[in-house]
């Protein structure tokens, strides 16, 4: 439907039976590391693309027609909200995907089918829906962001797709583009800091991120929780975050 505000987005997914009670919250915290990581004062969260466009498949249409809404990717909604209060402004990163409208990365501008794959510059791009097009609601990210200085927006190369937050399928790194962080990469920003991933999609971009972030010398601990992502295809474990893969390398937030 166009014309849908973010206002609207928002009222629709706080319409859904997404939330968590006082009490399940204390179980999270209990029956998982987070309030270990929480009390941990260098311990950040680091929200991936968690955008309406990957969460909302009532209202956002895209110009295909097709959304890229993450199945699932709503039921981490209520933890999120609740657990960046408690790490609090100065200990929540977000990334957000921000496509140009004429971004390789959408089917229709490449000329490919959905989610087809093809060659460029020597990287397989894929060829997915229209999604985060600057500017638009789909692209506002779906919980409050607590710090407009900790969002680093990804994928506004119109050529190259960028799952990563730390950098795009040919090693370009998206920069901060406000506030004290300006200019400086993920990465640099984070450098020293446990981290715990979380977001959408699991098997995309929170999973590259993950991956990068694991590689680099200067992150001492990645965390990941099931409960805080969502796969695009939960049958995917070649991209998930699952026993096998990243098991040496990624401390699990629950058991
Ligand atoms: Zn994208």
């Amino acid at each position: 439907m166009s014309g849908t505000t973010v206002g609207e987005l928002h009222a629709d997914l706080e319409g859904r039976p997404i939330h968590v009670t006082d009490l399940e919250y204390e179980k999270y915290l209990e029956e998982s590391r987070i309030r270990e990581i929480l009390n941990n004062p260098d311990a950040v969260l680091l929200v991936v693309d968690y955008q309406f466009d990957f969460i909302n498949s009532s209202n956002a249409k895209n110009l295909d027609g097709i959304n890229l809404n993450v199945a699932g990717g709503d039921k981490c909604y209520g933890l999120l909200k609740r657990l960046q209060k408690d790490f609090g402004a100065d200990r929540v990163f977000y990334t957000a995907d921000w496509h140009p409208e004429n971004s390789q990365t959408f089917a229709v501008n490449a000329d490919v089918s959905l989610f087809a794959s093809w060659e460029k510059d020597s990287v397989t791009m894929t060829g997915w829906p229209v999604h985060c097009v600057q500017g638009t609601p789909g692209a506002e990210i779906a919980i409050p962001v607590l710090n407009p200085d900790h969002v680093i927006r990804k994928g506004t190369n119109p050529d190259m797709e960028c799952y990563s937050g730390c950098k795009d399928l040919q090693g370009v790194p998206p920069i901060f583009h406000v506030g004290i962080h300006a200019g400086k990469t993920l990465i640099e920003v984070l450098k020293g800091r446990p981290v715990v991933v979380t977001g959408l999609a699991e098997d995309y971009c929170v999973s590259s991120t993950l991956r990068d972030l694991v590689g680099s010398d200067q992150i001492p601990t990645v965390y990941f929780s099931p409960n805080l992502s969502s796969a695009v295809d939960p049958d995917n474990d070649a991209g998930r975050i699952v026993p096998g893969n990243f098991q040496d390398s990624v401390d699990a937030v629950e058991s």
